[in-house]
């Protein structure tokens, strides 16, 4: 089966072109899929031909196998299903200025922070340019028209740098006219800190925010969290981080998850503001969202404030992230994580 959600309307054109259609028909299907339609509601398309396509290609790579409401807020996570049977998480934020749907790139992820669930069993395989299209044609058909992503983050589980090609061409597909229509200001992407393709992202010429998840201020300690630090040393993260700075022209986001007794004093943001000083950055403080199977303790309100504060009298800009859907599974790879969980459970119930 053809990804065609994977294409842009040139290749759409192309591929038509192979079956034997006319190339004006890749524009149409294009459009369709950017609605969220599947082949069925493809009215402009002869009966015969929607039938056709429907048994050698998929126009919509993903479905809503469920969804959460929150009841503290508006926000709502959605588990994607794939086609091959997998799933992913996703988040739709919704705030006065619009809507903002946090992606995932891969299932599973294979970097292995110890705070994060999404990596507790390894990566399974990365996502498809098409599948992660998919994921916010899903949200937009949630929203019914009443509303629609205007900003996406990629920041749900998988490592995007891991996943570069892939993400690359999901992002030119996002700003394709006739299509979802989102331009990449309105994009942030999110890393642990893959330096070489931190370099690569520089030279692509996409505003994209990059966010990086730094969570220490030095080597000792994000080296016990991040398997990643023992490769790239934090002098070369922010060397990149400048590097990507000074080519794009746009600030870099650090992203600092505060966790009980290991970054969060006031040593710490000392250390962290020296580091950081005279670039063009902002931190954002994340207190840790406690993973049950992982032994990291979470924080007071006291010392997220104080360590907030501490930033800021060193002149750093912080804020402290907005804790969305705090009772729907909320962060990353929870809810895949538990579905999968629940399931295996169910099977072992079964007589
Ligand atoms: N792989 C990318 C993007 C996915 S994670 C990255 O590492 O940046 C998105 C953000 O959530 C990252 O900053 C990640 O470190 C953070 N995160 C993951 N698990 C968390 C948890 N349990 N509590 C707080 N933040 C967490």
């Amino acid at each position: 089966m053809t990804d065609l959600a994977g294409m842009n309307p040139r290749e759409l054109s192309d591929w038509c072109k192979e079956q034997g259609l006319p190339a004006f028909r890749g524009k149409q299907i294009f459009q369709w899929i950017h609605q969220g339609a599947d082949f069925d509601e493809m009215t402009n398309l002869p009966l015969s031909l929607r039938q056709q396509l429907r048994q050698t290609a998929v126009a919509q790579p993903v479905s809503i196998i469920e969804e959460r409401k929150s009841r503290i807020d508006d926000t709502v996570k959605f588990l994607f299903g794939l086609k091959d049977g997998n799933c992913v998480e996703g988040v739709l934020m919704r705030y006065h200025h619009g809507c903002t749907l946090c992606i995932s790139t891969q299932v599973g992820c294979r970097m292995g922070c110890t705070f994060c669930a999404s990596t507790l069993d390894g990566c399974v395989r990365s996502l498809t340019a098409g599948e992660m299209l998919g994921e916010i044609l899903c949200a937009n058909r949630y929203l019914k028209g009443e509303s629609r992503v205007h900003n996406v983050v990629l920041m749900g589980s998988g490592e995007p740098l891991d996943n570069y090609d892939n993400v690359m061409r999901f992002l030119r597909l996002l700003r394709e006219e006739n299509g979802v229509n989102i331009g990449l200001r309105n994009v942030s992407l999110s890393t642990c800190g893959l330096v070489p393709k931190m370099y690569q992202l520089a030279e692509e010429n996409l505003p994209v925010t990059l966010s990086v998840s730094l969570h220490a201020p030095n080597d000792d300690i994000r080296r016990k969290t991040m398997p990643i630090a023992k490769v790239y040393p934090m002098e070369e993260l922010l060397a990149a981080c400048r590097n990507y700075i000074e080519k794009t022209g746009r600030r870099v986001i650090f992203e600092y998850a505060l966790v009980g007794g290991v970054n969060c004093e006031d040593e710490h943001a000392v250390e962290l503001a020296s580091r950081l000083r005279g670039m063009q950055c902002h931190v954002n403080l994340i207190p840790l969202n406690v993973v049950e199977e992982r032994d990291l303790k979470g924080v007071t309100e006291k010392t997220v404030r104080r360590f907030m504060d501490k930033l800021e009298s060193l002149h750093i800009s912080v804020t402290r992230r907005r804790e969305m859907g705090d009772d729907i599974e909320g962060a990353c790879g929870q809810l895949r994580r538990k579905t999968i969980m629940d399931k295996q459970g169910e099977g072992n119930n079964e007589p």
